[in-house]
């Protein structure tokens, strides 16, 4: 969606209220970031703005007699405190008031943590004004501000959306899909847009409403000149920053990328990081302690880290550290990770002499990690580990994006035994700041260096950027094989695989069941809602299915609304349950969207039938399927109908 025109209308349309209506700006707020940093001058102009609000006079006059500034007497006028103060620091305690009371403190509860979220945006402000200060840019407060509301989009949807931020947190499936997407698919607008049209409406200042709509994209393609593609790139790299330190806005795994001419535009190596990240750090803890607000946990900074992710996205990588190894080398050897895996794992121990070495990867639909490779291979025994039940530092690590020693302790003994280790370490690795998988290293009797940790936590490096290569080329092959819109399996997939699953439960004895589904009047929806929201339902409902489908089992788009299934060895009452849990799935999904799709309700219906030894016909399975699904339509639809029962 390029047009602005169209743009605009799609966040209007996922908006409450009369269409056209954008919600009210919040007045005293708005002003105060229109008014120039212009120190002295204008001790007049904010007091004014500020004594119009009563709640934020008195917010303010808090802030100013906080014992944090000492002051012997107390304050009692704005224009004392602007003067004593400073421009800069009254119109940052206002802002605060402002967003945290009028913005986040209207947010719900649920999927959308307010303290959370705050916490994240007040990081971004503080780190986007310090690298600001640091690389000498004029104006510090004004990305500051920049900062501060960033992702404001996310707020206005919570508060005014037609479908609400946190109900779009709680559907979320992890599909795998950059997060924008999947917001473009739920809201018919992604929340970078959203934030840059209600900044334009509400007349702020055009750093804020560029960062609004740019904070997500490639700045080089925007054309802008280098002076304020280097102001994104600061709000940008401090956002992912604050995602490496485990404070992204939303509590999702998944960090966003980082656009490669961020490093380029803001000098990395000149910000001097740890202490950075220290005041930062201070100043979060400051500003929670004067409202009042405890935040979730302390930060850990980890500027080497935050260096390290900045360095994988960069085009130019600086020389390794420790030169050039075959164990570095090796993950880039072949695109099948059964090969380039356990060569790397050999690399591994010949180079370092680590005595086992353990590959989990992420299965992100089960939210798991999953002993896929070892050495020896002896160790390698069926291993899943649910990544929301992991518990202690091996949590931490994952979520901070680093290494982690997990020793022999009664804590961590389970999970040691689990994996077959004695005492071990965790090496996260990673592209571009998303955990693909993990690297165990155990050992014997001597504890594991820290020296070692780093050196392998080079090669996870390399390992990350393998598998992502790999994974896009299996992506890029079985694209012929993918529906575009839904990436489920198309029609020409169909056949094959309905011929194996009938040579399979012959030769096994074992039977199966297919099924169809059709959205109910979708034709209705795509003429009142057009073809471009018909195809987000579509996407919407293929994100249900795969979610509810187990990775075994096969769905595909069988054409324009209809979907197939085949579910194998499943019996009537176990592919009755799964065709209700999707029906009813699908309806719920409707619910939700019922304010963005006034007057539509969303539903589908379902058809199935059972493998029939004596019927080895795919054609005919299918056939009997499509009568189950006609009946489920004639009997007022939004049903599942299963054809061995009529
Ligand atoms: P019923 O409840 O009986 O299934 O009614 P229906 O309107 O869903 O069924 P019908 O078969 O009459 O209409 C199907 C509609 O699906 C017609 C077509 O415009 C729409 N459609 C098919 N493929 C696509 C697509 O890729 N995108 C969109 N947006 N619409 C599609
Ligand atoms: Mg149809
Ligand atoms: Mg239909």
């Amino acid at each position: 969606m390029d047009d602005p025109e169209q743009t605009a209308r799609a966040v209007r349309a996922a908006l409450r209220g009369d269409v056209g209506e954008l919600p009210p700006a919040p007045a005293a707020a708005v002003k105060l970031l229109r008014l120039a940093n212009d120190d002295d001058s204008d001790v007049a102009a904010i007091a004014r703005v500020i004594e119009t609000e009563p709640a934020l006079t008195a917010r303010v006059l808090q802030v100013v007699n906080s014992a944090f500034y000492g002051f012997p007497r107390r304050i009692r006028s704005i224009s004392r405190a602007v003067t004593l103060l400073g421009f800069s620091a009254v119109r940052q305690a206002a802002l605060h008031a402002l967003f945290f009371d009028d913005v986040v403190g209207r947010a719900g509860k649920g999927g959308f943590d307010r303290i959370y979220f705050w916490q994240h945006c007040l990081l971004v402000a503080i780190l986007s004004r310090s690298i600001g200060v640091r690389i000498g840019h004029p104006d510090p407060d004004a990305l500051y501000a920049a900062g501060l509301l960033h992702d404001l989009g996310k707020v206005i949807l919570e508060t005014h959306g037609r479908v609400r931020y946190s109900d779009f947190l709680a559907a979320s499936t992890n599909s795998g899909n950059p997060i924008r997407d999947d917001e473009q698919t739920f809201f018919g607008v992604s929340h970078d847009q959203v934030g840059a049209v209600v900044c334009e409406d509400w007349e702020l200042p055009e750093l804020i409403c560029r960062v609004q709509s740019l904070h997500h994209c490639a700045i080089t393609d925007s054309g802008l000149e280098e002076a304020r593609a280097r102001e994104v790139a600061i709000v940008s790299l401090a956002d992912f920053i604050a995602w490496t330190q485990g404070i992204g806005s939303v509590d999702l795994v998944g960090c966003p990328l980082l656009a490669p001419e961020v490093p380029m535009l803001v000098t990395v190596d000149q910000l001097e990081l740890p202490e950075l990240l220290e005041q930062a750090d201070r100043e979060v803890t400051e500003i929670g302690g004067f409202y009042g607000v405890r935040f979730p946990s302390v930060m850990q900074l980890r500027a080497n880290m935050v260096s390290t992710a900045i360095g994988l996205c960069r085009h130019d990588a600086p020389p390794r550290p420790y030169g050039r190894r075959n164990s570095h080398t090796a993950p880039h050897h072949s695109l099948d990770p059964d090969e380039f895996i356990p060569s790397t794992l050999e690399a591994l121990q010949t180079e370092f002499g680590v005595e086992q070495l353990l590959m989990m990867q992420i299965e992100p639909r089960r939210r798991s990690l999953i002993a896929t490779h070892a050495l020896p291979s002896a160790l390698l025994v069926p291993v899943e580990l649910s990544i929301p039940a992991l518990a202690g530092d091996l949590v931490h690590g994952l979520r901070a994006r680093r290494p982690v020693l997990v020793p022999e302790s009664e804590e961590n003994r389970p999970l040691l035994q689990q994996l077959g280790l004695r005492q071990a370490a965790a090496v996260p690795v990673l592209n571009n700041g998303r955990i693909l998988g993990l690297l165990w290293i155990g050992g014997g009797e001597q504890p594991l260096a820290p020296r070692l940790l780093e050196e392998v936590g080079v090669v996870a490096g390399e390992l990350g950027i393998a598998l992502e290569r790999s994974r896009s080329f299996a992506r890029e092959r079985a694209r012929a094989q993918i529906d575009a819109l839904t990436r489920l399996h198309n029609r020409s997939m169909i056949d094959e695989h309905l011929d194996q699953t009938f040579v399979h439960a012959r030769e096994s004895g074992r039977g199966f069941a297919l099924g169809l589904l059709d959205i109910d009047r979708f034709k209705a929806f795509n003429d009142r809602f057009g073809h471009q929201t018909g195809d987000d339902v579509l996407r919407i409902v293929a994100d249900t299915m795969r979610a509810l489908t187990r990775p075994s089992d096969f769905l595909a788009r069988y054409g324009g609304e209809e979907f197939l299934f085949v579910l194998h060895d499943t019996g009537g009452s176990g592919a009755l349950g799964y065709a209700e849990r999707i029906r009813q799935q699908i309806e719920r999904r409707g619910q939700l969207l019922g304010e963005r799709f006034v007057g539509h309700r969303l539903t589908a219906s379902l058809g199935v039938a059972l493998y029939d030894p004596s019927q080895p016909d795919p054609k005919a399975l299918i056939k009997a399927a499509d009568r189950a699904l006609y009946r489920a339509k004639e009997r007022g639809r939004n049903r599942v109908v299963a054809a061995w029962m009529e």
